[in-house]
């Protein structure tokens, strides 16, 4: 079944007392649930043990309240009442014969302690990483040993939870002893600072000491950062050599990065598979010690080359993980081209960031396993399959379409243009968003292989044709477009000097090959990846580019996606001006005239175009008018239409994908009520809470 190429990739590989069967590693990742939803939480991460990961991770987990990452959700460790919950997953972890590991942490300086109300920690006295306005203070030598004692008591905590893998961390900027190695953050002058091996003292004692209290039956692992790209106030590669030199047997396994986050899960349109083998290469001919390292590796091939040329020995990953936690058994049944690839969008880490559930653009059932029950591979059989008719062909009515026809039904897809994939395709010719194409190219895969999908390409749908058709389920998914008016965030009454104003461009003009030329002032009022993109084409085919905003800062939504630095440099790299806190007061073919958003003072500038991301409008027309003709549905035997994705409501690729599933799953289900989902409850009896109360 499998091709002999990649049985290398189902080699066991021992570390320390506990052995990985494959080596499929899911390293460590945040998903927004955490402490705040066990059930949720464990049930995500049975099914990358089901689908085949020989190790699934936990996120960070704190340990001890001066640690408190609030608001974000990761694990939590503070006593023995927070085991039971990890509990939970290692049991599920193990029911799949995969090892469960856990990410102890402890932030430091770079936690909030908003909700413990602690005072923030850090090797010497400075500010909080993330902008509270507040500062954390030296630690003594009794806060040191205090430290140590914290992180063993939870490596038992851990060991008592049922995990087979104990982390200590020192990655991302995020952790104590990483802070204690960074010169910018360390400037004590005891033995804990100065030089290198001052410096990595209390890594190598908390390594120890989690080797001594759980080192019996649990596997340590060192996740460490071989480079921040800060220069010489950061953790640099030479340096990080040295340390690795240090250090290099006292683990059980390296699982090695750069810092911080940015630079680690960089989004596609600035890194590409493997792209951190430069920075860590060196670690696996520093140390015997098995090596997992990350790249967002989605091809056996590539996977089967760094394991063979020696730069890792297990496949570390996270994203790709979120888009298919059945990676490894699509591999190992020789299902590779059924591998829903990661596209590098970053909208999972926007999960996190936002607070919300992790959710996935290709994985629509990722942070739904049990509050909805979806599983990434299998989907309730339809009671009764009946003709459906799917009209667009985008992420919502491929995926639409797809989940259908895999319940059952017989379904037929009509898409105006000549080829599938709506705005995905479109948006992937545009700079950096190639990989936006795997969103199509699986969906389109999957639906080859099934033979109750008839798809019609070149078919314009009227409302006539779709009541003609007679299909008993109508799912309308035409998508939208983007306004031209200037309407959005800012101006809620549009601009009116750019309506019916020839040298104003869309998006879509720009990808319907559209382009404006000379001197062009890209407005963006929408704040996420469109303008910076747009920005960076034009820039390419030689405009001169100022990007507009009435915002404080350009693309203030990519923060949530690890973007916004690498658009920031990409910027200044290819010389596009930024105009931040300046919105259009009018443009009149040749001058645009910008209004600044605080003091209302107007400028003048020369300008040949401007092209508009503000806001976008469904293209609902035929959904309105089967709405206005529904008096003729019953007769052509259709019972029902409905109207999703772009076409409903404009939004990220990850809501089209979600509307097309979430429309597949509920067809012909019972309502489930108001709440479509299960919700944790502290306790599930009253009496319980009110005795809680009362104690
Ligand atoms: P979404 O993100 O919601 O999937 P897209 O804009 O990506 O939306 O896709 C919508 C698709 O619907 C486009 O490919 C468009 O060509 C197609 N479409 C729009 N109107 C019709 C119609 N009347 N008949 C068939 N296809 C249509
Ligand atoms: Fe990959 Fe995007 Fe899914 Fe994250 S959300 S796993 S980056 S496809």
């Amino acid at each position: 079944m499998r091709d002999p190429r990649y049985d290398i990739l189902f080699t066991p590989v021992k570390i320390g007392p506990v052995t990985a069967k494959n080596r499929f590693f899911q390293v460590p990742h945040c998903n927004g649930m955490g402490h705040a939803m066990p059930m949720a939480h464990a049930a995500m991460r049975e099914i990358k043990a089901e689908g085949g990961w020989a190790v699934v991770s936990t996120e960070e987990c704190e340990i001890h309240p001066s640690s408190d990452l609030t608001p974000y959700v990761e694990a939590r460790l503070w006593d023995d009442r927070d085991i039971p919950a990890l509990a939970l997953m290692c049991d599920k972890v193990h029911a799949h014969g995969a090892l469960a590991a856990l990410e102890l942490s402890h932030n430091g300086p770079t936690a909030s302690n908003l909700y413990s109300r602690e005072v923030l920690l850090g090797p010497s006295h400075q500010v909080s990483k993330y902008g509270y306005p507040s500062q954390a203070r030296a630690m003594t030598l009794h806060d040191i040993r205090e430290y140590r004692r914290w992180h063993r008591e939870a490596a038992l905590r851990g060991k008592r939870a049922g995990m087979d893998i104990i982390y200590v961390y020192a990655a991302h900027d995020l952790s104590l002893p990483m802070h204690f190695l960074q010169r910018r953050r360390n400037q004590r002058s005891d033995e804990y600072g100065g030089s290198l091996e001052n410096r990595v003292r209390l890594l190598r004692e908390v390594l120890q000491d989690t080797r001594d209290a759980v080192g019996d039956t649990c596997a340590v692992a060192l996740r460490f950062a071989t480079e921040e790209l800060l220069g010489p106030s950061g953790v640099e590669l030479a340096e990080a050599q040295d340390i690795v030199g240090m250090l290099a047997e006292l683990p059980d396994l390296w699982d090695v990065n750069l810092a911080a986050w940015y630079n680690d899960s960089v989004p596609s349109r600035f890194a590409t598979e493997g792209a951190q083998e430069p920075f860590i290469d060196f670690v696996k001919k520093t140390t015997t010690k098995p090596v997992v390292g990350v790249g967002r590796f989605t091809s056996p091939d590539t996977m089967v080359s760094q394991i063979r040329r020696g730069v890792i020995d297990l496949i570390g990953a996270a994203r790709p993980s979120i888009a298919d936690p059945y990676l490894p058994k699509k591999i190992e049944e020789g299902r590779v081209d059924d591998i829903r690839e990661c596209i590098g969008c970053n909208i999972c880490v926007s999960g996190d960031m936002t607070i919300s559930p992790i959710r996935c653009t290709q994985n629509p059932s990722m942070g739904e396993e049990w509050r909805k029950g979806w599983h990434p591979e299998r989907i309730r059989p339809a009671p009764q399959p009946t003709r459906v008719l799917v009209v667009g062909g985008g992420p919502a009515g491929l995926e639409a379409a797809r989940a259908l026809a895999q319940r059952g039904h017989d379904v037929s897809l009509a898409e105006s243009r000549k080829e599938l994939g709506g705005r995905v395709t479109r948006e992937a010719r545009l700079p950096g968003l190639a990989e936006w194409a795997r969103v199509r190219d699986w969906r389109m895969g999957q639906i080859g292989k099934l033979n109750n999908v008839s798809v019609y390409l070149d078919s314009p749908l009227t409302a006539q044709d779709v009541i003609d058709f007679g299909a008993e389920h109508v799912v309308l998914a035409t998508g939208c477009h983007w306004r031209r008016d200037g309407f959005g965030r800012s101006n809620g009454l549009g601009i009116p000097s750019l309506v019916d104003n020839a040298r104003v461009f869309t998006l879509d003009d720009l990808m319907d090959g559209r382009l404006p030329e000379g001197r062009v002032a890209v407005f963006d009022d929408d704040g996420f990846y469109y303008a910076s993109v747009a920005a960076e084409l034009l820039r390419a085919r030689g405009c001169e580019v100022a990007y507009v905003t009435p915002e404080d800062s350009i693309a203030p939504w990519s923060v949530n996606t690890l973007d916004y630095r690498h658009i920031r440099k990409r910027m200044a790299k290819l010389g596009i001006e930024a105009v931040v806190s300046h919105n259009i007061a009018g443009f009149d073919g040749s001058r645009l005239t910008l209004e600044n958003a605080w003091d209302e003072q107007q400028s003048e500038r020369p300008c040949d175009a401007v092209v508009t991301i503000t806001s976008r409008l469904p293209d609902d027309t035929l959904y309105q008018q089967l709405l206005q003709r529904q008096a003729h549905w019953g007769g052509a035997g259709v019972r029902s239409v409905r109207c999703i994705g772009d076409a409903e409501a404009p939004g990220l690729i990850a809501h089209a994908i979600y509307a097309g599933h979430r429309y597949a799953r509920e067809l012909q289900e019972p309502v489930t009520g108001e709440v479509a989902f299960k919700r944790h409850f502290h306790t599930a009896d009253p009496d319980d809470l009110r005795r809680e109360a009362l104690a």
